[in-house]
């Protein structure tokens, strides 16, 4: 893929307090993400869904870029983050894949995201 055209990953870890992330070693894992997936680069943000979340995605929709967000549940994510999409000009259902990356190790974690990444490879191809 194009460097231009390689999507974004954003990991969401809900304050870093959360349980469902105490498996990962978060740190780890976003630095294996951003050397090893086909992404333009990969970051943690605290709490997305929060008020400067939400001003966050306001500022970083504007490039739209395609990405992948590995957080919670993707029907949750999707009622959160469906107005910032659609007020950047973006439709969450083809401009973001989300997965729910909660409960996993490392390993587990970084595979799904690396499926993700392969699947839209795949679709942008067609
Ligand atoms: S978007 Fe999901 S993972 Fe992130 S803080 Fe909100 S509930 Fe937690």
């Amino acid at each position: 893929m194009p460097e231009q055209q390689k999507p974004g990953f954003i990991m969401c870890v809900c304050t870093g307090k959360c349980p469902g992330f105490r498996a990962m070693d978060i740190w780890d894992f976003i630095n294996q993400a951003r050397v090893e997936l086909p992404v333009e680069y990969a970051f943690i943000h605290p709490q997305l869904c929060e008020e400067d979340g939400d001003r966050f995605l306001a500022d970083f929709l504007k490039v739209h870029r395609k990405l992948v967000i590995g957080a919670c549940a993707p029907n949750m994510q999707r009622k959160m983050f469906k107005r910032a999409f659609a007020d950047a000009g973006l439709d969450i259902e083809k401009d973001a894949v989300m997965l729910d990356i909660r409960d996993m190790n490392n390993e587990r974690a970084f595979e799904k995201v690396q499926a993700a990444l392969a699947q839209m490879e795949t679709e942008a191809g067609r």
